[in-house]
């Protein structure tokens, strides 16, 4: 673990609380396997058909450090001394493991062996000081690199999705839809919405453009339909999260409602699917407001779906949802409405 004397002895007592939870596994063997790609190097490859939803792989990392520790290749962020030090605590399997992940990001011959390493793997792990953290701006953010997940490539529309579980101090990938035997298990790199926006990013952090199946299929035509469908989903979310007077917002009306549905649409075929989740989260805090609560319900119940689909059943969206479920319940029963939650 990398990091400054602070934020360490921030982390450490809650980490240690948290690595005595057991790992969350899937029940049975591992659902897929490490091998060579055609062109983007080692991949992860599905070895029976995962069901969306099922959990792919539950992680502890290997090096932890801060998120500035991701930087691009023009710059070392971190001194040597901090890498030497990530080094010098691994274990001698973890270090040869560790340095067998690829280095895409090569800072040049002074470069330390770790941070290309840790800028080409590393993936995001939210804040890990516990749930009273959320709100406060000092928040911790880090980069996780891991032996295995780290190993999963990128799609621009991927079928796993990747988040940090902070009580349980790990990884974890879950299937976003139903990925055959055979077929390469994928995640996102980056959240930018335009086609261009990605290949720059890609240029500028790995020095090549994406190489996903997605874009070595798409003609110009399917990349300015994906931009669009992925415009209209940012902006909806932008608009919903931003309504400041919900009971203002228009989603009344017919109309309005049929376009939050086809903007949903847009996101599951863009595989945007933590986006989905949150419009109808959103959306339906704003048919609360209206006092709709029919569809706010529907909504509520089909975003803990999303949520516990691509983070878990113990994920904090799923537990956030459950608490509005279940006060909406109480709501419509007590205007003699028939219904239960989940
Ligand atoms: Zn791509």
């Amino acid at each position: 673990m990398i990091g400054t004397r602070a934020e360490l002895e921030h982390i450490i007592p809650f980490g240690e609380v948290a690595l005595k939870k057991p790992l969350p596994s899937n029940g049975g063997e591992r659902p897929f396997r490490v091998q060579e790609t055609e062109q983007k190097g080692l991949g992860m490859f599905a070895t029976r058909v995962i069901k969306a939803g099922e959990l792919v792989l539950a992680e502890r990392p290997t090096v932890l450090s801060p998120r500035d520790s991701l930087g691009n290749k023009y710059f070392a962020p971190l001194e040597p001394a901090f890498y030497d030090a990530a080094l010098a605590a691994l274990s001698e399997g973890a270090r040869a493991a560790f340095m067998t992940l690829v280095d895409r990001c090569s800072l040049g011959k002074r470069a330390h062996p770790l941070a290309g390493r840790i800028m080409t793997n590393g993936f995001t792990a939210g804040n890990l000081l516990g749930e009273d953290a959320e709100d406060n701006p000092q928040d911790v953010v880090f980069a996780a690199t891991y032996l295995l997940i780290s190993r999963a490539n990128h799609d621009c529309i991927p079928n796993a999705h990747y988040h940090w579980h902070r009580a349980r101090w790990c990884g974890q990938l879950h299937a976003t839809r139903d990925i055959a035997a055979g077929e390469e298990i994928t995640v996102k790199y980056t959240t930018l919405t335009t086609h261009a926006e990605r290949q720059a990013f890609f240029q500028k952090q790995y020095s090549c453009s994406c190489l996903c199946r997605t874009c070595l299929d798409a003609s110009p035509e399917d990349v300015r339909r994906s931009d669009e469908r992925r415009e209209a989903v940012v902006q909806l979310l932008c608009r919903l999260e931003n309504a400041l007077d919900p009971s203002a917002y228009p989603l009344l009306q017919d109309s309005e409602e049929r376009a939050v549905r086809r903007t949903l649409e847009c996101a599951r075929r863009e595989g945007m699917m933590f986006q989905y989740a949150n419009i109808l989260h959103q959306g339906s805090r704003i048919m609360q407001m209206q006092d709709s609560p029919l569809v706010a319900f529907d909504w509520l119940k089909e975003a803990r779906r999303a949520y516990a689909m691509i983070l878990g059943e113990d994920s904090i969206g799923v537990v956030q949802v459950d608490d509005i479920g279940q006060y909406l319940v109480d709501r419509m029963r007590a205007r003699g409405m028939q219904c239960s939650w989940p």
